[in-house]
């Protein structure tokens, strides 16, 4: 039911109507008693600007950002009073947006979080802090992974992507501890990685996934795609084949849900719903 004290929250992207977020959410509400609810917004590709400022002042608690907003949400903090995290200004992107009731907003960005959740419940015995990382991609959540495993003491990130400038500006930004790549290096890039992530958008839809230089990775290298649809990827079918030990993005995508849905709703979800289950029979459906 809703109530005239119903906190409301929500997704905002372009398109949106293939988010699991709002399932996600509005389970963790339906199983933890919440008085809250959680809907998607889709404002035109040129309207995120207009769409957010007019919530300001807590209209509604706040918003889960996805693409193509994410670095227009960071840029949204720009006013006296508006808060930008660490980790939202080290990955030059935002995917969670608060809104305070003085009219100033909060930006953070918990991909990162959601990513090292994914590592922690399907790679537990995986010591980041002593792994090289290798990251398959430069894009928006290449950027937010490297950002997320620095921050979070892993002491070298390989970035391999067809566009060096985009992974050297990773690498810029996040000093001597990342390096740049393009493919062709990649035996170099992999040598000695404790985990191989997918970063690229390649395997979404059931395509092919990355190439991998298999003869230069170690019998213990964990496999980890952000791709979810299919649960899972050509790149990490090929990884289990080889007996790598495999993290899908799923987990990640449950574990960025799980720190925004207590800034929006004061409480951490509860562990009575399984909705990783619940998620993955949307999928299948699908
Ligand atoms: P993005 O900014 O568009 O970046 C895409 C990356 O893929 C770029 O590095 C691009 O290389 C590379 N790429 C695309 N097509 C390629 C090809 N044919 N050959 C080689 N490289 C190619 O996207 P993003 O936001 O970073 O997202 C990347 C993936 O992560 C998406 O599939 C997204 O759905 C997924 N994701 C999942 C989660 C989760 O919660 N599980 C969260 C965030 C993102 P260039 O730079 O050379 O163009």
């Amino acid at each position: 039911m809703i109530s005239g004290q119903t906190l409301v929250a929500g997704v905002v992207g372009w398109p949106v109507r293939h988010s699991m977020s709002p399932l996600i959410h509005n389970h963790w509400l339906q199983a933890g008693g919440v008085d809250g609810v959680y809907v998607a917004f889709s404002p035109p590709k040129d309207g995120f600007s207009a769409f957010a400022s007019g919530l300001r002042g807590g209209a509604i608690r706040g918003l889960n950002v996805t693409l193509p907003f994410k670095e227009q949400a960071l840029s949204l903090a720009s006013g006296a009073g508006d808060q930008v995290s660490d980790i939202a200004r080290l990955s030059g992107a935002a995917n969670l947006v608060l809104f305070d009731s003085d009219g100033s907003v909060r930006v953070d960005n918990t991909d990162g979080e959601g990513l090292l959740y994914a590592f922690a419940r399907q790679a537990p015995s995986l010591n980041l802090t002593s792994a090289l990382v290798v990251i398959l991609g430069a894009g928006g959540a290449a950027r937010g992974a490297a950002a997320a495993l620095i921050l979070a003491g892993v002491p070298r990130v390989h970035i391999v992507n067809r566009t060096l400038e985009k992974a050297q500006s990773i690498a810029s930004a996040l000093g001597p501890k990342v390096q740049a790549f393009v493919p062709t290096q990649a035996e170099a890039a992999f040598d000695g990685a404790g985990a191989v992530i997918n970063a690229t958008s390649l395997g979404l839809g059931g395509g092919e996934g990355p190439a991998v230089p298999w003869q230069s990775v170690s019998e213990g290298t964990v496999f980890m795609d952000m791709v979810y649809r299919p649960l899972e990827t050509d790149f990490l079918a090929k990884a289990k084949a080889r007996g790598h030990q495999m993290v899908d993005g799923l987990d990640m995508l449950i574990g960025q849900a799980r720190p925004s849905f207590e800034a929006f709703f004061g409480a951490p979800p509860t562990p009575s719903v399984d909705v990783r289950a619940i998620a993955l029979a949307q999928l299948t459906a699908a």
